[in-house]
């Protein structure tokens, strides 16, 4: 079964198609759940690289008619890649139960730096991997995010690897253990290529000392295409994805319907 929770569309401004040519290649590559989870906007932020905010009910209600359309075809859900950030708890609630949505995949890429937010690639030093580290942990206390996107993230920095990024990772997987999050191995990455690092040639994440560690925890891993064109929903970097699972001794899950069907009945019943 082949089912992608991490997709993009035309409206984050940096990936090209609409919601419907993604369906299109979806049913194309013989995907049977398509999730959409496009960067989120924020009401009175912009963070850049997302769709604006006023367009947010336009996405949805396109998603809400072409499920209908395609209800006997494919699965369509609800999604948004989005950050955390405190100040916004009550909208991810809100986008949760007012807004219908049927998860937030934290997709952090930025660092909580003194109330601020630079972006990952901005650290100074590997110190601040740990800041990103205790971003997600901190997110993932508030029971608002059950998967995480590319968790090691971090990794794009241009460092060579030391013992702050062996904390990062600590600090991300206890926390992912704690919350019984499921973590997302991120195919986009390999299509952003090798890439020189003070410590050697490699991608920038996946990570594979992240993914060692990640093995060892038992925590469910699912793989993300990421894509942010409509060919690469389903293209041979997921095969390369679920192989690197594969050589971890990782079994990848199919899909999370399960969990998001849990997590759908808890926010029912706290109401
Ligand atoms: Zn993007
Ligand atoms: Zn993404």
């Amino acid at each position: 079964m082949k089912a992608n929770y991490h997709t993009h569309t035309e409206r984050c401004r940096h990936a090209q198609g609409t919601e419907e040519d993604y369906i299109r290649e979806a049913l194309k590559a013989g995907v049977s759940i398509l999730g959409f989870s496009d960067h989120a906007p924020f009401p009175d932020h912009d963070f850049g690289f997302r769709m604006p905010y006023d367009e947010l009910e336009t996405h949805l209600s396109a998603l809400d008619r072409l499920a209908k359309l395609h209800a006997s075809d494919i699965v369509i859900r609800k999604g948004l890649e989005i950050e955390y950030l405190p100040r916004y708890r009550d909208y991810y609630e809100r986008l949760l139960t007012r807004d219908g949505l049927d998860y937030l995949l934290l997709g952090e890429h930025f660092y909580p730096d003194h109330g601020e937010a630079p972006f990952i690639t901005s650290a100074q030093s590997t110190l601040d991997n740990i800041r990103y580290a205790e971003g997600i942990a901190a997110a993932l206390k508030t029971g608002y995010f059950f998967a995480v996107a590319h968790p090691d993230l971090f990794t794009m920095n241009h460092f060579a690897w030391d013992r702050n990024c062996d904390a990062a990772v600590d600090i991300i997987l206890n926390a992912a253990v704690s919350a019984g999050a499921i973590l997302e191995l991120n195919a986009n990455g390999f299509r952003r290529g090798v890439h020189s690092y003070p410590d050697g040639d490699r991608y920038m994440y996946p990570h594979i000392k992240f993914w060692e560690a990640a093995a060892q925890t038992g925590l469910p891993v699912i793989i993300g295409s990421d894509c942010h064109e409509p060919c690469q929903v389903w293209d041979e970097q997921m095969d390369k994805a679920k192989a690197m699972l594969r050589a971890l001794g990782i079994v990848p899950l199919e899909q999370m319907e399960d969990r998001i069907a849990h997590e759908r009945r808890k926010k029912r019943s706290a109401l």
